[in-house]
């Protein structure tokens, strides 16, 4: 399947099966913690990336494999930004037409500004875009967005669609050690979350290994003071292990590669998704991808994780 990966655990979207438009890794921001590594394309230029009518069958194909209700959602996410997609409006209505599943888009939200984004997003029946900052110095030295996008408008877009949208609206916040979890930073970001009144926040910590290798995950006083500051519709939701359905590839190292694209691993969420398979098959499989140029290995955090072979991570790059 090259468009549709999973179905992914998560505990906001039960077993969800993903839909990625975009290719690896485009994007208008260039966070710094970014699990996909460094922002190769950054764009803010809409236009069909893959063909619409080749997603939407992709869909409906890979749906055919599952019985009523063993899918919660289908979640728009995975390789960049999704709105950036020009025809994302018309692939949500088509699968709407389609399909009982509901439908969630993972954005980063900074073009809902534009009413044509808000419009396309509309007939979803959740939308989960960003906030990491309550101010525009924040904003650019965590999400590094392209040079047009201000804060300014990444709070109007926000706004905007709160008001007009129907659908569940959970703001994601990722916490970052020294960035985005002070005081004064708490105190901005909890204005900004009280102007957009979403239904929750999500606070996310930056786990998985990040574009920017001085990005730290915050102490759990931290992640209290947050809790804290943004209010009773905040609460912590740390990603949860991604397994890998080898059903639908041909092989276990063609199912692996596309895991890793979409969300690198470590080698225990490998192990503990792959239980039935020996470590030590495991291990040997690993270096051949590695070796191969199928993956890459790359240490965060004192751990050891394989990403997309295309992705940009900065050993030495830091966030000042
Ligand atoms: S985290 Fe999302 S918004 Fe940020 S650079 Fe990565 S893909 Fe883009």
């Amino acid at each position: 399947m090259k468009y549709v990966f999973g179905p992914i655990p998560s505990r906001r979207l039960g077993r969800s099966l993903g839909i990625d438009p975009i290719p690896l890794k485009t994007c208008n921001w260039n966070c710094v913690y970014c699990q996909l590594g460094r922002t190769s394309e950054l764009t803010n230029e809409r236009r069909d990336y893959f063909p619409p009518d080749e997603i939407i069958a992709e869909v409906r194909t890979a749906l055919q494999s599952y019985d009523v209700g063993e899918i919660d959602w289908l979640t728009f996410a995975g390789s960049g930004e999704p709105t950036l997609h020009a025809s994302l409006g018309r692939i949500i209505a088509e699968l709407k037409e389609a399909t009982n599943v509901p439908i969630a888009v993972i954005t980063n939200g900074s073009l809902l500004y534009l009413p044509e984004v808000r419009a396309a997003l509309m007939p979803a029946d959740a939308v989960l875009p960003t906030l990491d900052a309550g101010s525009e110095r924040l904003y650019q030295r965590i999400d590094r967005p392209a040079p047009e996008l201000t804060f300014a408008r990444l709070m109007d877009g926000l706004i905007a669609f709160r008001k007009e949208f129907q659908g569940h609206f959970w703001l994601e916040v990722v916490l970052i050690q020294g960035l985005n979890d002070t005081a004064e930073a708490l105190s901005d970001l909890a204005d900004a979350v009280r102007r957009i009144a979403p239904d929750q926040v999500h606070i996310n910590l930056p786990i998985r290994p990040p574009a920017v290798s001085s990005v730290e995950v915050p102490d759990d006083e931290s992640v209290q003071r947050a809790c804290d500051a943004l209010g009773r519709v905040a609460e912590v939701v740390c990603p949860t292990a991604v397994s890998i359905q080898v059903a639908g590839h041909h092989d276990l190292g063609e199912a692996i590669c596309e895991m890793v694209r979409r969300h690198p691993m470590s080698r225990e969420d490998l192990c503990g998704s792959l239980c039935e398979v020996e470590p030590e098959v495991l291990d040997r499989l690993l270096q051949h991808l590695t070796a191969s140029g199928q993956v890459r290995e790359l240490v965060r955090h004192d751990k050891r994780f394989w990403a997309s072979a295309d992705s940009r991570y900065a050993g030495v790059e830091t966030t000042t």
